[in-house]
């Protein structure tokens, strides 16, 4: 079994090879090649901490597997990644575990890019300004991936604690060439955005659907819970809603189950997954003053095709660490 570490795994993952790997695994779900049941989410009593157990099976892929991660938001701010885990590979042929990967770089890398694929498939052409409304792990890979997809020029961010917005934006400035102003409030950081990507961990809605103008096209990416919203129910009820799964929207998102709940929407407003835009059974953005949201939710086939992808390279390249973990057969 090989074992690949956070910097392995980022180094072995870049988010221009992890966009495409994200199409081919949404591309493939629809298509109907992916076993993928609902996650199990373990909830540590007291608190809003979370153990997740998300398994995957692809034919398309030569392993099938589990991410095994737990996200603890008061991670925030001290030195660890609020998700933390590991992706465990199994051979398709024989059943051995063949690889465990960092989880936190996974989940960082791969959420990015399927967000990437949502706004390549849905966003105008011509978007050049993101508003990122939280600023911790995932607005800064979001901000990488989008800008593969779009000509950003400009980034508006807000987050709850304004020196963390402060500090990303130092960090934005530095690493990417875009001009980043940080906003006193979401509000302010939506105005004029043709991308926004909710990015916290909020548990009550940070973006509003009055402050949402024809045209935008939302990346929702926080509250991947059934008790967590990012969005109020305007702002679904105003969008063209897209998911990467119908059945974890219906199961796993308050962002689209309140405004389902209340009336708002019926399941027939989900327009489509992504990988039926990809695949060629369904369209993406018909008109430019249109508002589209992609309600992402996390799936296991994603982090099952980049641990695949990270496992390949690894062993071409002879990277990481062999440990004879066992599995053999006693012998006399
Ligand atoms: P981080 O812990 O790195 O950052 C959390 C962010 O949320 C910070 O910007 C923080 O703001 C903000 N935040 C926390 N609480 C609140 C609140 N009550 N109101 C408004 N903002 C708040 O998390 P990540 O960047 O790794 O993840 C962001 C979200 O995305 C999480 O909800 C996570 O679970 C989710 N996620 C979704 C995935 C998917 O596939 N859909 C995959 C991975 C993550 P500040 O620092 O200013 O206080």
């Amino acid at each position: 079994m090989r074992i690949l570490t956070q910097p392995q795994v980022t180094s072995l993952l870049p988010m221009g090879e992890c966009i495409p790997l994200m199409e081919h695994a949404l591309a493939s779900l629809s298509r109907g090649e992916v076993v993928l049941p609902l996650r199990p989410i373990l909830r540590i009593p007291g608190t809003h901490n979370v153990f997740g157990m998300m398994p995957a099976y692809s034919s398309a892929l030569p392993a099938f597997g589990a991410k095994m991660i737990t996200v603890f938001p008061g991670n925030h701010g001290s030195g660890l990644d609020s998700h933390q885990g590991a992706v465990l590979l199994f051979d398709a042929a024989d059943g051995r575990l063949v690889a465990l990967l960092d989880a936190s770089s996974i989940t960082a890398i791969r959420t990015a890019a399927v967000s990437a694929v949502a706004t390549r498939l849905l966003a105008r052409d011509d978007a050049a300004t993101l508003a990122l409304l939280g600023s911790g792990v995932q607005a800064r890979t979001h901000l990488e991936a989008i800008a593969l997809v779009r000509p950003i020029t400009r980034v508006q961010v807000w987050s709850r604690t304004p020196a963390h917005a402060v500090a990303f934006a130092t960090w934005a400035g530095r690493a990417h060439d875009v001009s980043v102003h940080v906003c006193e409030s979401a509000q302010h950081a939506v105005r004029g955005a043709d991308v926004v990507c909710t990015v916290t961990s909020a548990r009550e809605p940070v973006l509003r659907g009055e402050w949402l103008a024809p045209g935008m096209h939302v990346n929702a990416v926080g509250a991947s819970q059934p008790d967590a919203r990012e969005l109020d129910s305007a702002a679904v009820a105003r969008s063209r809603v897209f998911a990467d799964r119908r059945e974890s929207l219906l199961h796993e998102s308050a962002d689209f189950l309140t405004p389902l709940r209340e009336g708002l929407v019926s399941e027939r407003s989900v327009v489509a997954e992504l990988g039926e835009i990809l695949i060629g059974t369904a369209r993406g953005r018909e008109r430019a003053d249109e508002i589209t949201l992609f309600k992402s939710l996390g799936l296991a086939v994603e982090d099952l095709a980049a641990a695949c992808h990270v496992h390949s390279r690894a062993e071409r390249e002879d990277i990481g660490t062999e440990v004879a973990l066992g599995g053999l057969r006693p012998t006399d």
